[in-house]
């Protein structure tokens, strides 16, 4: 089983029923995450389609403004929701800075949630990676996943001695950048991720489809000088040992155990 934690399944359109069938068929168990409240229902309904996809409910950076005053309409979803993201903060692509106290306020709301609920999160830092760490610590944090992480390698080493885990996704294909901290990232905390549809698309300018997973799989083999078979068991093994013990997770695990 390969493991994509974080795709947005919603943003398919018309190739949702393809990428469906390549989840089913190469068994890629996915976690579907959300951008707002919106995303989250289409979310839902995807996911009675799939048992190998798990829906999760939060707020991009990028929707934080307008939800920043309407917190509480969020905590029943949040409440409802198996693990929480996507949430994080993002310094880097909005560059408009008064959005940024919005982007904190929404983020340590759910921060709160996850603490209480005990729940997964999966988090966004891009341009923000020293506060995500110190928000992580604040909020003692113990199960998240870094998506995507492209920050500075110290950084990245506090995150992983803090025990978070880190997705190398599909840029790891095609830049030096990622390739070194693909393999910096300890063994145990190792996770895999596409971002799909919109990682690829954004990189390369086509559609990512599920079984994009399997390169980037192969990729950190090669870069590991491991086989893919082995970095593909590591993932999976890293990925039910951070949800062990989670009663909100604990028909994943069921599923992954098989
Ligand atoms: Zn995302």
């Amino acid at each position: 089983m390969f493991v994509d934690a974080h795709a947005h399944l919603d943003k398919y359109g018309d190739l949702l029923d393809e990428a469906l069938q390549q989840i089913q068929q190469h068994r890629i168990f996915t976690i579907a995450t959300a951008m707002d409240l919106p995303s989250y229902f289409q979310l839902q309904r995807i996911a009675e389609r799939s048992d190998l996809v798990l829906p999760t409910f939060g707020v991009h950076p990028r929707r934080a403004p307008e939800y920043a005053d309407r917190l509480d309409e969020l905590s029943p979803f949040i409440e409802q929701s198996p693990a929480i993201g996507e949430i994080g903060l993002d310094f880097h692509w909005v560059e408009d800075s008064s959005q940024y106290p919005a982007q904190l306020k929404v983020l340590e709301y759910f921060f709160a949630a996850a603490r209480e609920q005990k729940k997964m999160i999966n988090l966004h830092t891009k341009g923000a990676e020293k506060n995500i760490l110190d928000l992580l610590e604040k909020y003692d944090i113990q199960r998240a996943i870094i998506h995507w992480y492209s920050g500075p390698l110290d950084i990245l080493r506090a995150m992983a001695q803090f025990g978070a885990y880190f997705t190398v996704g599909v840029e790891v294909l095609y830049s030096d950048a990622i390739r070194a901290i693909a393999k910096e990232i300890p063994d145990h905390l190792l996770l895999t991720e596409t971002d799909n549809p919109g990682g690829l698309k954004w990189l390369k300018g086509v559609v990512g489809m599920p079984t994009e997973i399997k390169k980037v799989v192969d990729s950190i083999a090669a870069l590991r000088g491991a086989s893919s078979v082995s970095v593909a068991r590591t993932v999976h093994e890293n990925f039910l040992r951070l949800i062990t013990g989670d009663p909100w997770l604990e028909d994943v695990r069921g599923l992954l155990s098989q």
